[in-house]
């Protein structure tokens, strides 16, 4: 039997309110170069977002998508400012509206995505959810390695340091990169 390949690139337009009334699942990747706004905001445009998404009407009968992004992004410590990669994940739970009127009318388990008549630009909308779940810092989750003494030649022995800002706890239960 024909099995389909999990690695396959995400379709960048889709009809997102066709798609919610016949139930499509989307699952595929988007290379994070093609995201320029990502691109901007981190330190490599190498690697891919993995995305999984699920159109459907929701229980109040409204359009939605939901599903999740996830990415390894070069982000800058913030102790040694050297990039440093942070798993970045975005749980997406999105009802397709209008306007704006329609997007505050939205039960609180919603967050709009404003779209008119037609298709839709997926790697915006992720690009849009991935923004927003970016760490506004990060750091080494080990000690940074000094450069300096790096330098001189010995490899240096990590210690453990406590991070001040515990940023990193929420992203423990991430696989590590
Ligand atoms: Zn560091």
């Amino acid at each position: 039997m024909f099995k389909t390949p999990i690695h396959k690139p995400l379709p960048k337009q889709g009809d997102p309110r066709k798609f919610a009334q016949q139930g499509v699942t989307l699952e595929g990747f988007i290379p994070v170069v093609e995201l320029p706004r990502i691109v901007d905001a981190t330190e490599s445009s190498a690697g891919e977002v993995q995305v999984h998404l699920e159109f459907k009407i929701s229980e109040e009968g409204k359009r939605a998508v939901t599903g999740h992004a996830s990415a390894n992004l070069a982000l800058v410590c913030q102790r040694c400012l050297e990039p440093v990669t942070v798993p970045v994940e975005s749980d997406i739970s999105l009802a397709i509206v209008w306007d704006e009127e329609a997007a505050r009318a939205l039960p609180q388990h919603f967050d709009p995505w404003i779209t008119g008549e037609g298709m839709a630009d997926l790697y915006d909308m992720i690009e849009e959810e991935l923004l927003l779940s970016l760490p506004a810092v990060a750091y080494h989750e080990e000690s940074c390695v000094d450069s300096k003494l790096y330098s001189s030649g010995k490899p240096v022995e990590a210690k453990k340091e406590k991070n001040p800002f515990q940023v990193l706890e929420q992203l423990k239960s991430s696989p590590k990169s």
